[in-house]
C-alpha cells in the first residue's frame, strides 16, 4: 500500500521512537505470552477439541436470538455489540457490564478472536503496523494511519499474499495463499481500534493492504457491512476506499451493490505495453476495459474514481508518461494520486527524487487533470504492502510470524505453529454484524 503523509502529529510516546518494535504485550491486542493466548484457550470445562464458532460470524439478529434463548433482556445485545465493535476487549471476561454467568456461557459457545497480533511496529509519524496471525498460522498486515485532521485510517488486507503479481509490490512475492474471510478482515479493524485511546474511533478505511479485494469481493463486502453498520463499527460508507488493480466485472458488481464506497484503481502506466510490464494482470484485460468500468462506476454511484499512479524511477516517471496519462484520462471526472515508490529490498525498483515527482504532477495539472502527490507514511516500518510479513516470513522460514531471534525486532509472539489448537476451522459463513 501507499500511505499519505504531510502531517506532523505525534504523540509523545511515538515521538520518542524512530523505528521501534513495541512488545505486543504493551499494546494490548491479542497478547500471546505462551503458545495459547487466553482468548484462544478452550472454554472452561470443555475438551481441547470443543469447537467454538467465531462470534463475528453471527449477525446481530443471530446474536439477539442467542441472547434471547438464554433468557436475556433485550438491552443485552447493545451491550455485547459495544464490547465486540466499539470497545473491543481481549476476552469475554472483560465485558464488565455483562453478568458473569453469561460471560462464561459466551466463552463456552464462541471464540471472541480468531487472530492475534504477533508484531507491532510504530513509526515516528504516528503510523502503526500490525502483523496478525490467523488460525491456520498464516499472517497478514494491517496499518493505522493518523493525521492532524483527526482522521484515523485503517488499512486492511483482504488476502494472504496476492495473485496479481505486480512487479514492484512485496505482497505477491510469495504468491497467493488464500482469501481472508469477512471476520478476519473485521478483526484487523478491531485490532487497530485497540491501538486508539478510548475517546478515539477509526474514521476511515482503505482496503489497500495485501491482496486484491475485488477477487474476494463477497467477503470484503461482508466485512465492510460490519464496518459501516451501526451495529458494527459505525464508520461511514463514504469514508471507505477500495483499491483495485482493475477487474471490470468485479467493478460492475461493486457498483451494483449500491454502496457509497470510493473506488481507487491502480493504473501505474498510461499505455498497455508499459502497464502489462509492471502489472501483469493487464495483459488479458487492458486499460480500455478498465477505464470503461471506471466510467460505469462513476455513472452508477456518482462517486469520483481515483487513479493511483506509483512512480518508479526510470520506468513510468517521464514527462511523456504524464502527458500520455493526461490524454488517457481527459474528459473524466477523476483524481490522480501520484505516489512515490516505497522501495522493497528484494526488488530492483527505485524511488524518483521529490523534484521529479513534483514535475510529474505539475505536468498532469498543466494538462488539466486533478492530481495530487501522496507521500508515504510509515516508511520506517515497511508500510508498503506485504513488506513486514515478507521479512518476518523470510526470517522465520514460515508464514507464522514466529519470533525473530537476533534481528532488529523483538516479539512477544509464541514459537511458530498454528495459532489455534482447535481441530476444526471455523465455517466460512462470515455473517458479520449487519
Ligand atoms: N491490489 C489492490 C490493493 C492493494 S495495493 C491494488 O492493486 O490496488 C494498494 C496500492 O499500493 C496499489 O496502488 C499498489 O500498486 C500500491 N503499492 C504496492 N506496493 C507499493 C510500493 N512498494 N510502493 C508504493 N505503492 C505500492
Amino acid at each position: 500500500m501507499s500511505i499519505e503523509t504531510g502531517f506532523g502529529e505525534k504523540s509523545s510516546q511515538v515521538e520518542a521512537l524512530t523505528v521501534e518494535q513495541v512488545a505486543v504485550s504493551e499494546s494490548g491486542p491479542a497478547v500471546a505470552s505462551d503458545a495459547r493466548s487466553s482468548r484462544e484457550a478452550p472454554a472452561e470445562g470443555s475438551s481441547e477439541k470443543h469447537y467454538r464458532r467465531p462470534i463475528l460470524t453471527l449477525s446481530s439478529e443471530e446474536l439477539d436470538q442467542w441472547l434471547h434463548s438464554k433468557g436475556e433482556p433485550r438491552f443485552r445485545l447493545r451491550q455485547l455489540l459495544h464490547w465486540l465493535y466499539q470497545q473491543p476487549v481481549e476476552n469475554f471476561e472483560q465485558m464488565s457490564d455483562i453478568p458473569k454467568a453469561l460471560r462464561r456461557e459466551l466463552a463456552r459457545a464462541f471464540r471472541l478472536w480468531t487472530t492475534r497480533v504477533v508484531e507491532h511496529v510504530k513509526a515516528d509519524d504516528g503510523t502503526e503496523k500490525l502483523l496478525v496471525r490467523l488460525m491456520d498460522g498464516e499472517t497478514v498486515e494491517c496499518v493505522l494511519l493518523r493525521d492532524d485532521r483527526g482522521h484515523r485510517t485503517a488499512c486492511v488486507s483482504t488476502q494472504v499474499g496476492c495473485a496479481m503479481g505486480c512487479k514492484f509490490c512485496a505482497s505477491g512475492l510469495g504468491g497467493f495463499r488464500r482469501n481472508l474471510s469477512a471476520y478476519e478482515i473485521v478483526e484487523q479493524l478491531l485490532h487497530l481500534t485497540r491501538l486508539l485511546p478510548q475517546r478515539e474511533r477509526l474514521t476511515h478505511i482503505v482496503v489497500m493492504g495485501m491482496g486484491e479485494p475485488l477477487t474476494n469481493l463477497k467477503n470484503v463486502l461482508q466485512a465492510l457491512e460490519a464496518a459501516t453498520s451501526n451495529n458494527g463499527l459505525g464508520i461511514s460508507g463514504r469514508r471507505v476506499t477500495i483499491s483495485t488493480v482493475g477487474i471490470p466485472p468485479a467493478i460492475d458488481r461493486l457498483a451494483e451493490s449500491r454502496k457509497p464506497y470510493h473506488l481507487a484503481i491502480s493504473l501505474h502506466a498510461p499505455n498497455d505495453e508499459l502497464r502489462t510490464q509492471i502489472v501483469p494482470s493487464n495483459q488479458k484485460i487492458g486499460l480500455k476495459a478498465i477505464l470503461n468500468a471506471a466510467d460505469r462506476y462513476f455513472a452508477k454511484t456518482g462517486r469520483r474514481v481515483t487513479f493511483e499512479y506509483v512512480l518508479l524511477a526510470g520506468v513510468n516517471d517521464r514527462l511523456e508518461h504524464a502527458a500520455a496519462l493526461a490524454e488517457l484520462l481527459k474528459n473524466r471526472t477523476a483524481l490522480v494520486n501520484v505516489i512515490a515508490y516505497n522501495p522493497v529490498p528484494e526488488l530492483p525498483y527505485q524511488t524518483p527524487s521529490p523534484a521529479r515527482v513534483h514535475r510529474f504532477v505539475d505536468k498532469l495539472r498543466e494538462a488539466g487533470l486533478n492530481a495530487r502527490v501522496r507521500f508515504r507514511k510509515g516508511l520506517q516500518i515497511e508500510a508498503a504492502c506485504g513488506q513486514l510479513r515478507r521479512r518476518v516470513v523470510a526470517q522465520t522460514g514460515s508464514g507464522n510470524g514466529g519470533p525473530i531471534v537476533g534481528g532488529e525486532m523483538s516479539t512477544s509472539a509464541p514459537p511458530a505453529g498454528p495459532a489455534s489448537p482447535e481441530a476444526s476451522p471455523p465455517n466460512q459463513e462470515n455473517k458479520a454484524a449487519n
